[in-house]
């Protein structure tokens, strides 16, 4: 094993971890599941619907349900233990202009991207106090900071976010548990692929890097801002988006 390898900054010995990745059966959460995986770590996902993605423990658990968040859980402890590292990563969009924007359209939004998280979140916290020890990573996106025509109700899921971070690196800090947004910009995914191809040529012009971002670009931010390197860092929001949001 590398140095590259380890978790440990300092040179200590890897310590494989027990991670789950929200919504890793697909998209940038499959990237950041394989991207522990290849670290040596415990990989766990949830998938909502489809197949169980192969090569991972995998459970199926839809976050706008606790019931189904809290029997996710506690098969993954069944297997592994209390899960230490929480990437949440599960979300959906439904783009719209706000005078045709119904309630659904935002509750609908909110209730997966920003309640899902604190779901998941709340119910891995006890697990984090238990262990002495706690990651989280909440994916947000560059249009929670930024805001987007049509994204009124994904962009506010993405910003609460940002204070679930906060808040929790206030609570939570002093017992070894960091919490920290990682904000991608344009991420060639299936979310992205359903954009009209006038909204992709927009955004390709106004990214500084004039590409758009690979989901294992987002994941390897993920990974390290977990890791052991980056122990000192929480509440902090960290962009992955070719220079779209200069750093905000
Ligand atoms: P995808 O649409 O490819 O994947 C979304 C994932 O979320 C799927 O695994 C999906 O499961 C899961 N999911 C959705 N709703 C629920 C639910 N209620 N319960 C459990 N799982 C659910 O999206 P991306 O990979 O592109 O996006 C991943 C994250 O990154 C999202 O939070 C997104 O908002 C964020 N992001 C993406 C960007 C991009 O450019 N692609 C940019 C910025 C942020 P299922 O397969 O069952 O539908």
């Amino acid at each position: 094993m590398t140095a590259e390898n380890t978790t440990a900054g300092s040179g200590d010995e890897f310590v494989p971890r027990t991670v789950l990745v929200t919504g890793g059966n697909r998209g940038i959460g499959r990237s950041i599941a394989e991207a522990y995986r290849e670290q040596g770590h415990r990989v766990c996902v949830t998938y909502r619907s489809g197949e169980a993605p192969e090569g991972f423990f995998a459970v199926q658990a839809d976050v706008t349900d606790s019931a189904s968040v809290d029997q996710a859980f506690t098969q993954i402890e069944a297997e592994y233990g209390p899960v230490e590292i929480l990437v949440a990563n599960a979300g959906v969009t439904r783009d719209t202009l706000l005078l045709r924007m119904k309630e659904e359209d935002f509750t609908d939004v909110v209730d997966t991207n920003l309640t899902g998280a604190y779901r998941v979140v709340q119910r891995a916290a006890k697990g984090f106090l238990r262990k002495k020890f706690g990651r989280v990573v909440l994916i947000s996106s560059i249009v929670g900071l930024y805001g987007s025509p049509g994204q009124i109700n994904y962009a506010a899921s993405k910003a609460g976010l940002v204070d679930i971070a906060r808040s929790l690196s206030r609570e939570l800090g002093s017992r070894n548990i960091t919490a920290n947004v990682v904000a991608p910009g344009f991420i060639d995914t299936d979310m992205t692929a359903v954009l009209p191809e006038e909204t992709q040529a927009k955004y390709l012009d106004a990214i500084p890097a004039h590409r758009f971002g690979r989901p294992e670009e987002v994941a390897r931010a993920v990974r390290w801002v977990t890791s052991d390197e980056a122990a000192y860092i929480t509440g902090a929001v960290i962009p992955v988006d070719g220079g779209l949001g200069m750093g905000h």
